[in-house]
């Protein structure tokens, strides 16, 4: 059973600790996470069974003045039948009114929210040729939504809910329940939900996440060398890139944290000067597949072989997708001593994963990386060197393992990590 409908809005009984903790990580999304303003409308989109989370987000939306919070749910059961008993031309298909209208709320300034909690390896049994079919429909229809979210027009968050498929996956030997409410503990934990005022406890580590941007801005590298098992990457920034962590403001104006969790400082490489070979540190969790041990090979900014010992075949039709799929739009720096490293935990949820260790993602990049970027057009956005794809996947590099230099504009390196700690 899962104990978020098994304590669910009991309104007479006292609050136990969990409902407490699920009623303080709602106030951290809104408040900490989306920095929801009086007046503006919430869209919420969430897995079935993080109801008693999305009840507990809804009131506190009205009670910071939100006019309307409207959830779509998700069922992973549902997404299944589609590839028993879907038609063959189901998998080319997406609902593109359905995105066009969340696009249209996104310009109308409405604020976003997603919960994340699915099944990791949902689809991983599937047909490879028929999961890439649908992904590409979905990246597609989903595109004029998505770039929306890159140029970071509205406040938006993404958190986290321990669901009984999930927490299956991360803690395989233990009973439902037990594995729900685990899972919980660790979303809890990373969510800093655990400190006696948490919101404060995000402004504190936002601020120390800016002081580490703030510094990597006044250095102004011109690459990145990560140096470990399997690893000799030089990773070339784009020209007027800057380093984001944290919070910032959206276009609409309302300051907010993008992830909750997130650990990372991250910034835009060069889409042409990547050079070098990258091994994966962790699992990827790709659209309900698990890929594992990547292994790709960058020439002048584009992968050139890609191996993984599972899931390869889901690999190379992810970097199919489009040329810029081959190429990479994020770089991010987290510390292997982060909260959720510390952990120990894999939790098979890019949410959670990507910020336990430094990572990479193939696919578009965040213009809000480049100076002024927002403004630039597509063609000065690639002239900058920014990537640009229907895809953007974030897989882990780093480990106590990986040593990570900066390269100045004189060629110079000094060391930024060592053993995967600031130096
Ligand atoms: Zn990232
Ligand atoms: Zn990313």
């Amino acid at each position: 059973m899962n104990p978020s409908t098994a304590h669910s809005l009991g309104q007479s009984a006292p609050a136990t600790e969990f409902e407490k903790n699920l009623d303080r990580l709602a106030a951290v999304a809104v408040h900490a996470g989306l920095g929801l303003a009086p007046g503006q409308e919430l869209l919420m989109t969430a897995p079935l069974e993080a109801l008693p989370l999305v009840r507990r987000i809804t009131e506190h939306a009205y009670k910071a003045g939100a006019t309307l919070v409207t959830t779509f749910f998700a069922d992973d059961e549902s997404a299944l039948l589609r590839y028993r008993h879907g038609s063959d031309a189901s998998f080319d298909a997406a609902p593109a009114w359905f995105f066009e209208g969340i696009a249209m709320a996104y310009r109308s300034g409405v604020a976003r929210l997603a919960i994340t909690g699915n099944d990791p390896s949902l689809l991983s049994k599937e047909d490879p040729e028929k999961v890439s079919r649908a992904n590409r429909a979905q990246s597609k229809a989903y595109r004029p939504a998505l770039e929306l979210i890159t140029r970071h027009e509205i406040n938006w968050t993404i958190i986290g809910c321990s669901t009984p498929a999930w927490a299956a996956s991360v803690f395989p030997n233990l009973p439902s329940e037990q594995a729900v409410a685990q899972l919980w503990d660790a979303i809890f934990k990373a969510s800093r939900v655990d400190q006696p005022d948490p919101v404060a406890a995000w402004k504190k580590h936002d601020s120390w996440l800016h002081e580490r941007c703030n510094l990597l801005n006044q250095k102004s590298y011109s690459a990145l060398h990560f140096r470990g098992p399997g690893t000799d990457l030089r990773v070339g920034l784009s020209d007027g890139h800057c380093w984001l962590g944290g919070g910032s403001a959206a276009r609409n104006g309302r300051y907010g944290i993008p992830n909750l969790p997130t650990e990372e400082v991250f910034t835009i490489p060069h889409k042409d000067r990547v050079e070098g070979k990258v091994t994966s540190t962790k699992p990827l969790s790709y659209q309900g597949t698990m890929i594992e041990e990547i292994s790709v090979q960058f020439q002048a900014g584009k992968i050139v072989k890609a191996q993984a010992s599972r899931g390869e075949q889901v690999l190379q039709r992810m970097i199919e997708t489009d040329d810029g799929a081959r190429r990479l739009g994020e770089v991010a720096l987290v510390p292997h001593s982060s909260p959720i490293a510390a952990s120990g935990l894999l939790f098979m949820n890019t949410l959670f994963d990507e910020n336990a260790a430094c990572h990479i993602a193939l696919g578009q990049a965040y213009s809000a990386c480049l100076k002024d970027g927002e403004n630039l057009t597509p063609e000065q956005l690639a002239a900058r060197g920014a990537n640009s794809s229907l895809i953007h996947v974030d897989w882990m590099i780093g480990s106590n393992h990986i040593d990570v230099d900066g390269i100045n504009a004189a060629g110079v390196s000094e060391p930024l990590m060592r053993a995967g700690e600031w130096v």
